[in-house]
């Protein structure tokens, strides 16, 4: 009865219509998209906000892994998906270096998309298999210098954070080693707990839990200052690397033209979200943090996103990163 005078509404007028749809949303569950393999940091830091999601929206929340390409391959179905608020893209850092990384991209990251609003902030770890012999980052350094050509290091993509963390280690040593790519960190994570690869740079969504256990050898946080859950880790920066300071941020995105009534009802679950005090914790307890509520809306992403762009890409010439 309800659906035929939307109908009769949408026949009637446009306008009629996409009002009736948002009032209503949403009505079916919603599609989280991770563009990375389940088990991975992206992938953990939805399934904690999948349920917060879905109870402010009253609404299931799947999480739904899309991999490929650095996580342009999940961006791009996103960005072609039906704007009516049913798909949702959870994407973090890579969003702003993939342009540099990428000498072209299916979709355009500034004009694609409604901006939800920023989500959490995560630093990276520099982290080995166990049985790698350096106990500490000076140590390290002089055993990838003497053994490169052995060496590897994992990342979760062309344009993944650990890419992008592994380059940057790897120019601030002025050093060269075989690269992995993987779909996501989950399989990367595994690669490296079984050996297979030797070194990693990643986020503390996923590595704090294999560290606390003992399965990874840490040498390091990316942040500018300790992670609270990794109090006995030192920067990068106090373990000798001097300013090496990478944030991994996530945002939340919709399809260009999704209907303001719905972009608003987002940004509404998006900023409950990030007050929860269980999803605070639960991140605090991953070594991350829920942005403040300042950050939660459409303006701060966009700016952000901006402005990483240009920061990104500045240093990722700058460190003679190759373009795919
Ligand atoms: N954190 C990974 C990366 O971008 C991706 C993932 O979430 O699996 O390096």
């Amino acid at each position: 009865m309800l659906l035929r005078k939307v109908a009769q509404l949408c026949i009637a007028s446009l306008l009629a219509c996409t009002a009736v749809v948002a009032q209503d949303y949403p009505t079916k569950p919603i599609v989280v998209t991770v563009p990375f393999a389940a088990g991975g940091p992206t992938d953990a830091l939805a399934r904690q906000l999948g349920p917060v999601l879905s109870a402010n929206l009253k609404q299931q929340v799947i999480i739904e892994n899309t991999l490929g390409a650095g996580g342009t391959i999940g961006v791009n179905k996103v960005a072609k998906s039906r704007n009516d608020g049913y798909q949702l893209l959870l994407m973090h850092i890579g969003m702003s270096t993939s342009p540099s990384l990428y000498k072209e991209l299916p979709y355009n990251t500034m004009n694609d998309f409604e901006f939800i609003g920023q989500v959490a902030d995560v630093p990276m770890t520099l982290i080995a298999k166990t049985a790698l012999p350096p106990d500490n980052l000076k140590d390290l350094v002089t055993y990838i210098k003497a053994n490169k050509d052995k060496i590897n290091l994992g990342n979760a993509g062309i344009g993944a954070a650990s890419h992008l963390c592994g380059l940057l280690f790897l120019s601030a040593i002025q050093t060269n080693v075989t690269s992995v790519p993987y779909n996501g960190t989950g399989p990367a994570m595994n690669a490296l707990m079984g050996g297979q690869i030797d070194l990693m740079c990643d986020q503390t969504t996923n590595t704090t839990q294999h560290i606390l256990a003992g399965k990874v050898k840490v040498y390091g946080v990316t942040s500018k200052s300790r992670v609270t859950a990794l109090r006995y880790v030192p920067t990068l920066n106090e373990a000798g690397l001097k300013n090496f300071e990478i944030a991994v941020w996530h945002g939340l995105y919709v399809p260009k033209g999704t209907p303001k009534p719905v972009v608003d009802r987002l940004i509404a679950a998006l900023q409950a979200a990030v007050q929860d005090p269980k999803f605070k914790s639960q991140l605090e307890s991953m070594g991350a943090a829920a942005v403040p509520v300042s950050k939660a809306n459409p303006e701060s992403l966009r700016t952000h996103l901006a402005s990483e762009i240009e920061k990104w890409g500045k240093i990722i010439k700058a460190a003679g990163v190759p373009i795919n």
